[in-house]
């Protein structure tokens, strides 16, 4: 067992790590000349996304916003369209309005210092430490889950990582680590180490640093970090209704703020416990909207998840009968759209799973004859 605690422990851990990441380092397409610009966006994307998810959606949106002008100078519905299947959508509001400010503060020059990243909309302290680490190379710890999983082994820390004093230790064990390499290739290899072989399951016989792991040592490497209670999962019920008129689809904007502040859905409403879900949709659509509508056929139930909820949405194809314009509440804005440029609005996953099973791509015709 080598100890980590000497300035020689250290030493030899990174230069371990460092030869290990050498070989195995993934050719993600930010890695290369590390434009400042594109570690952002790697860096917000990869927040809450799978790592194979995050390059498709990365390159996609390098492809469509290859500089911070066009993020800044593209409408906010463009923005959301292209992050639509990502969620938390507020990632997606926040990279256009901190793309403005860069525009207007600093002529689109990304900014080179922690604390400038720092304060930009959107930017925490560990998405500014992987900026600063990964694009500029400066000496700053970036703890995100993998980091976390591997020094709870490494240190042995018996504690829920969401413990402050866990997260305070291991950014502190990090920091220490910084001098002895280049930052940028210590926090990737330490990053590339949880998510390749220090994973929920660790793969120890594989691990390059498995010498200095205190957890291992003591046969308790599978139990670290110890998990925290899960939250409560909480199911909701919603009706909604696909209204179409003369080769129009109602649709309507979700006012600003909240998980899908901004995006576009279906109108509709929550269904109490034990309710008839049509006859929901039909008293939400004549209170809040002011259309009488009556039901033709459910076209499907879809079942989506985000965060501990667990969302069933019904929906149904309604018959419109008069009102053109309907008086939504609050902020919330209507819009007849046709069906053939329902594409370019932004959806949230369970209102996108109704379109597909509508397959009004293929068969638009049939649904714009009603
Ligand atoms: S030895 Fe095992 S538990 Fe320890 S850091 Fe390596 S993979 Fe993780």
């Amino acid at each position: 067992m080598q100890p980590l605690r000497t300035a020689a422990g250290k030493r030899a851990f990174v230069e371990k790590l460092l030869r290990w990441f050498a070989l195995v380092m993934r050719p993600l397409p930010w890695r290369g000349n590390y434009e400042p610009y594109a570690v952002w966006i790697s860096e917000i994307m990869l927040q809450q996304t799978r790592m194979e998810r995050g390059v498709e959606y990365f390159k996609a949106w390098m492809h469509r916003f290859p500089d911070i002008r066009s993020v800044a100078e593209a409408r906010e519905e463009a923005i959301l369209a292209a992050w639509e299947g990502l969620g938390y959508y507020s990632r997606a509001r926040n990279l256009h309005a901190a793309a403005k400010r860069i525009m207007a503060e600093s002529h689109g020059i990304f900014p080179r210092f922690f604390k400038d990243i720092r304060a930009l909309p959107g930017v925490g302290e560990y998405t500014a430490g992987a900026i600063a680490a990964i694009a500029f190379d400066d000496p700053v710890p970036a703890v995100d889950t993998n980091v976390m999983r591997v020094f709870a082994r490494v240190c042995d820390i018996d504690i829920p990582l969401s413990d402050k004093a866990a997260k305070a230790y291991i950014t502190e064990t990090v920091r220490s680590l910084l001098s002895s390499g280049s930052p940028r290739l210590i926090i990737q290899g330490l990053m590339e180490l949880g998510a390749l072989v220090c994973r929920g399951i660790p793969n120890c016989g594989q691990c390059p640093v498995d010498a200095f792991c205190t957890a291992r040592r003591l046969g308790v490497a599978s139990a670290r970090p110890p998990k925290k209670p899960k939250g409560a999962i909480v199911r909701l019920e919603m009706a909604a209704g696909i209204l179409v008129r003369k080769g129009r689809i109602l649709i309507r904007k979700r006012r600003p703020g909240g998980l899908w502040g901004g995006l576009w859905e279906f109108p509709g409403g929550n269904v109490g416990p034990g309710k008839s879900p049509e006859k929901a949709l039909v008293r939400y659509l004549a209170d809040e909207t002011g259309i009488t509508a009556t039901i033709r056929e459910k076209i499907a139930i879809v079942r989506h998840s985000y965060t501990t909820n667990r969302v069933v949405v019904h929906g149904y194809l309604c018959d419109v009968a008069g009102v053109l314009l309907p008086s939504f509440r609050d902020e919330e804005r209507g819009k007849w759209v046709r069906i053939a440029e329902i594409d370019s609005y932004p959806f949230p996953a369970g209102h996108r799973k109704l379109l597909e099973r509508l397959g009004w791509k293929e068969g638009g015709e049939s649904a714009s004859r009603r």
